[in-house]
Formats: structure tokens, sequence, C-alpha cells
């Protein structure tokens, strides 16, 4: 007797006994026999067991219902049923645990997604979930073997830090004063000197600005790991935790960093597409019903896979910030013949204008480049003064998929000491806050580039899901955390 994962069983040769351990999806009871569906999240299939009428005890029977977790053992045969090659005969059956229908929240049938978010605790029990999360499996591994494969060497960045790289004020703050009576010194203020390290510290919002020291040290680093930001965005696309993977590459200038961004976005989507063929054909189908239900025209021209093998097919269409104000500033979106934020240059650009400019104009994934300093980072690399664009850029770019938006935000940085501090005292960064980061400029400098991109909104492209609640397992936003 051997215990293997559903995903393996259904593999398997017939005629040898067989124990499957999971839980039940759907039991079946006809004249003639009684079938049992097993899913075990190894696949999106299930297994079939089946026994004949009269052979389970009563009471077993009674047990086996939606939800309840088994091991059912006996002889694997050729199935009968159609989309199946085996099923189980029913020997033996245990209860590890029974689960009471009148009160198990997931009945075999579509639950909507809303509903799902309330539970989420059981919902990695729904076929929707568990294929997400095989998929967001896979894409991490594709991540970690795409930067090991490629020389990079895997960073662990400060989770609790007192930096803030983007200086965007969306920060956690990490504490050990008692929030509601706070020592303070004799001007009035808090006391941070008091506080566990002595002064303010926050969860990070980006590892990039340690992922420099990385970068020009070992030549080419990534970190992947949790970020954390407090914004009070409720989008489908913003999370207040989320996983974002920042590579880092010394002697890199944009140019390079575009082409590493489009070689590794491309390249794990293939993994998946490789790798997750069964439930992404499970999404897709999921997806196609949900179509069904739109108007003719917001129905999507491609189903999932097509559009993934498009982009993993197809070059990124790359401009810059100042030739796609241009063509906002000349087309018509939609029937109402304007955008909600009307365009020109120096606008930090709106998702309806970098879905305009992915979905509606070039139809593909696009990286725009040398964005306006004023709406970017201070560490991101200053262009010379050029006569292509009305105010001073620096190499910046942002990479924006269709659905999504932006995906990827990067930049070659700023390694001149002096435009650095100068570009810092303009936005008010002391040198004092970051004289460790000043220390990589003043010592031994070189170009580099790096860029972050935001995992969930990957594993949302690429499951076709549309609310980035649904692709973290236990998403934390605005007024919502259970666990
Ligand atoms: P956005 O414009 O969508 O708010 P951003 O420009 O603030 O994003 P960056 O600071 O450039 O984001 O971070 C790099 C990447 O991290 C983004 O391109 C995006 O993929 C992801 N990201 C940023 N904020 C969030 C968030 N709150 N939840 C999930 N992913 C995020
Ligand atoms: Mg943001
Ligand atoms: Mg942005
Ligand atoms: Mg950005």
């Amino acid at each position: 007797m051997s215990y293997l994962p559903v995903k393996q069983l259904l593999q398997t040769e017939p005629g040898q006994t067989v124990t499957v351990k999971g839980w039940v999806r759907t039991k079946r009871e006809s004249k003639n026999a009684v079938f049992v569906a097993i899913n075990d999240g190894s696949t999106i299939h299930t297994i079939q067991a089946v026994a004949e009428a009269g052979f389970l005890p009563d009471e077993t029977l009674r047990l086996i219902t939606t939800g309840a977790c088994v091991a059912i053992t006996g002889e694997l045969v050729p199935s009968q049923g159609a989309g199946q090659a085996v099923e189980v005969q029913i020997a033996d059956v245990h209860i590890y645990g029974p689960a009471d229908p009148e009160k198990y929240p997931l009945q075999p049938k579509r639950h909507s997604l809303e509903f799902l978010r309330e539970i989420a605790h059981l919902r990695p029990r729904t076929n929707t979930f568990s294929a997400i999360l095989r998929i967001r499996h896979a894409l991490a591994f594709a991540v970690h073997k795409y930067y090991n494969d490629n020389g990079f060497f895997y960073l662990n960045t400060p989770i609790i830090t007192a930096s803030d790289a983007e200086g965007a004020g969306e920060m956690f703050r990490v504490s050990t004063l008692d929030p509601l009576n706070p020592p303070k010194t004799e001007d009035g203020k808090v006391d941070y000197s008091q506080d566990f390290f002595g002064r303010e510290t926050n969860l990070t919002v980006s590892g990039q600005l340690e992922g420099e020291l990385g970068a020009l040290a070992l030549g080419k680093i990534y970190t992947f790991g949790p970020t954390f930001r407090a914004e009070n965005s409720n989008t489908t696309r913003h999370l207040a935790e989320f996983w974002m993977i920042e590579p880092e590459m010394a002697f890199f200038e944009l140019e390079d960093n575009m082409n590493l961004a489009e070689d590794f976005v491309k390249t794990v989507i293939r993994y998946a597409l490789d790798n997750c063929a069964d439930d992404l054909a499970f999404l897709e189908n999921r997806l196609k019903e949900e179509e069904k239900t739109k108007k003719k025209e917001e129905q999507s021209e491609m189903t999932l896979t097509e559009k993934l093998r498009f982009v993993v097919d197809n070059d990124f269409e790359r401009l810059t910030y100042t030739e796609a104000v241009e063509i906002l500033r000349n087309s018509k979106p939609a029937k109402k013949g304007q955008f909600q934020y009307e365009v020109s240059w120096g606008i930090d650009l709106q998702s309806e204008h970098e879905r305009y400019l992915v979905e509606k104009h070039f139809k593909k994934p696009v990286i725009l480049t040398n964005y306006p300093r004023a709406i970017k980072s201070f560490y991101m690399k200053q262009d010379d003064e050029s006569a292509a664009a009305p105010g001073p850029t620096v190499r910046a770019m942002d990479v924006l998929f269709p659905g999504i938006g932006e995906i990827i935000g990067g930049s070659q940085r700023e390694d001149n000491l002096e435009k650095l501090t100068t570009r810092m005292a303009e936005v008010g960064i002391a040198d004092e806050a970051i004289w460790w980061y000043l220390d990589t400029r003043r010592f031994g400098s070189a170009p580099h580039s790096g860029f972050g991109l935001g995992f969930e909104r990957l594993v949302l492209f690429v499951s076709g899901m549309s609310n980035i609640r649904d692709v973290i397992p236990f998403p934390r936003a605005p007024k919502s955390a259970e666990f």
C-alpha cells in the first residue's frame, strides 16, 4: 500500500492498491454505486473513488460530505467515467475530520470572489484559489531560477528599517514605545532615543537602497521579500503588504535594465505556461464564463493563454515619457473623448493613461522611459538636458502591462555624489539620514541600475484575475486583517 498525491495517482498504472488522502469535493449516489471526488491540493483535478451501493456502513457514508477530510484505500482500476484514466475501487475509508454540511461554508457550486474574500481562511480549498496559489508558487520558483541562472545573488534586505526609499510617507511605524503615552523630550517631542532602536523605524517600503549596497559589492543581486505600504488606496492593484522582486546590477545602464526587465518577465511567464498548463486551463475556462456576462465590446479578444503567449512572443514597445504624452494629448479615448485627468507634460501618468497606451494604442506591453525629474525619486540618474524634453528628466523606466498598468518601476541610479546630494537637498533629505548610501558614491562609485516588480501584479496578470486581493493567500488592505 502506498500513499501518493492525487497528481501522481492520476498518472499511475492501474492494478495496485493505493491510498488517497484529501478533502471530499463531491459525493454522488446512484442506485448501484457511490462516487466520491477527492482533491488534495496537489493538482486542480480530483480523483474519483467508487463503492458499490451498500458496501459502505451507513455512518461512514453519512460522514463523507463536501469538505470532510478522508483517507480512502482500494485498488486503482481503469475508470469508466469520461475525463479520467483511473479511479479507486473503495476497500476502506478512514474519516480524519468530518465537515458538518449544515455549517461548512464551501458548497459544491461556484461562490463569488467577494464571498470567498470573506472566508479567506478556507478559500485555498476551492479550485480557483488552489490554482492561483500553485501558479504563484511556480512563478516564485521561476523568479529564483531566473536570477540564479543569470549569475545574481539573492540578498535579504532589512524588513525593519530606518530609511524611507520612496519618501512617499506611506510607512507603517515600528515602535516599542507606548503609543498612547510615549516618553517626551524636554521640548515636548516623542523621545525616540528610548525606543528599541534608539530612533524612528518603520517597515520597509522597498529594499532598493540596501540592494544598491549589495550590487556595488557583489555585482548582481536581487531581493524578493515582503514590502509594506500604508497607502489608503482602495484599488484593485494595491495591497498594504505585498512581495517585491528587486534586482540591482552594477555596470548596467538604462538600456541594459530594460533588456533585463523584458527578458525576465517573459521568462517567468513562459515558465508558468510550460509548468502550470492544467491550472491555467482551469482559470481560462473560468474567465470565458465571466466574459460571457460582459457586453460584446468589453469582451476580451484573446483567451488567457493567448494573451500570455502574445506577451512572451512579442517585443515590448519602448518610448519616452515625452513621446507618450504627445500620443495621449492627440488621442480620443473611449466615447467621452477625454481622460478623467487631463494630460500635460509633467503630470504623473494615471492608470487610465497607462492602460490607454497599452490596451488601445500599442496593444502590447510598453516600457516608458525618461520621466520628468520632478515626479520621480531622488536616486534616479539625471539625464543631460535635451531639446527632446521640455524639462529636466531622469533615466527612469516603467513597464506597463495590459489590464494592470504599472507592473515594474525602475531606473539607472544616480552615481555622481554631487548631483545626488544636490537633488536630496532639493527634496529635503538630509545627508546624515542615508550617509551609508552616499558612501557608495564617495568610494568606488559605479554606474548601476535596477527595478522593482510587484510580485502580486505579476500573479494577477498570469492568472487573469482582476483583483489583487485574490492572488495573495492572506490579503492585507485597509480595514482587513483577519489573521
Ligand atoms: P503605483 O503607481 O501603482 O502606485 P508605484 O509607482 O507607487 O506603483 P513603485 O514604488 O515603483 O510603485 O514600486 C515598484 C512596483 O511595486 C510597482 O511597479 C508595482 O508593481 C508594485 N507595487 C507598488 N505599490 C504596490 C502595492 N501597494 N501593492 C502591490 N504592488 C505594488
Ligand atoms: Mg504607489
Ligand atoms: Mg507609479
Ligand atoms: Mg513606480
